[in-house]
């Protein structure tokens, strides 16, 4: 059995402040939460804050991204070892809005991935079709184009500890979500993929289900047998709206 992960994105949003009250609200709420990874990744500044409010509570700190190399020339740029420095387990990389905001392709994700395994943490691999790709029958190329790239530098005894995340471009910040019958689809096809390139870590790799998740349908997709978890942006910037999504009801 996979152990879900549902993961908070919170992108541009909150100041250490602002991040310090979510957890003050947010950590009673999900303490009874012992079978899920639960994890929050706020901007780089309120890393170190949040990860002291969150000691000794089931909840882990994660990076919205970090540059491949340890240390060097490379103004504005985050390393993963910084990362682990002030509490990190994971860290997102590949995000579209990276990928198409700012030019970043496979072979780059790829790099972090695996110097993010190299520094101990474990990345969080984001791939997801285009509207215009999704509308011209091409996901399934897609997703597997980007799982190769995104997957081709990872150490293959830590296969299995990868997490993938599908986030189709055209449900994220949208308010569309993909149906669960969708999204599974394309979590079972992902699954096939991980399963030819890393054989039975594949079964064990957990692949979240990012676009606009809420509370209302966190649960039908959640109930989808190759869906893993959540990688969730708007609403896991509300407490009670993400505590609802820890909670997402067992079928
Ligand atoms: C995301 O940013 O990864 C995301 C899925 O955002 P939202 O939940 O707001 O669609």
């Amino acid at each position: 059995m996979r152990r879900p992960i549902l993961a908070a994105n919170w992108k541009m949003h909150k100041t250490t402040g602002e991040a310090e009250a979510f957890a003050a609200s947010f950590v009673p709420l999900v303490a009874d939460a012992v079978d899920v990874d639960i994890v929050l990744a706020p901007p780089f500044t309120a890393l170190d804050r949040l990860g002291r409010a969150l000691a000794g509570s089931n909840v882990m700190l994660a990076a919205q991204n970090a540059n491949p190399e340890e240390k060097g020339a490379y103004t504005g740029e985050v390393a993963p070892g910084m990362l682990a420095d002030v509490g990190c387990r994971y860290a997102i990389v590949g995000h579209s809005e990276r990928r198409t905001l700012y030019g970043e392709g496979d072979a780059l994700v790829a790099r972090k991935a695996a110097a993010l395994f190299a520094a101990g943490l474990v990345p969080i691999v984001c791939v997801g079709e285009s509207l215009e790709q999704h509308e011209a029958g091409r996901t399934f190329e897609v997703v597997s184009a980007q799982l190769a790239g995104s997957l081709a530098e990872l150490p293959r005894d830590r296969a299995a500890e990868v997490v993938v995340a599908y986030e189709p471009i055209w449900a994220i910040g949208t308010g569309k979500t993909a149906t669960p019958e969708t999204a599974q689809q394309v979590h079972a096809f992902a699954r096939e993929q991980l399963r030819g390139r890393f054989g039975a870590a594949g079964d064990a790799i957990r692949i979240q289900y990012g676009g606009s998740v809420k509370p209302d349908n966190v649960d039908e997709l959640m109930a989808q047998a190759d869906i893993d978890g959540a990688l969730v942006g708007g609403a896991s910037l509300d407490p009670e709206a993400f505590s609802r999504i820890i909670h997402f009801e067992k079928r």
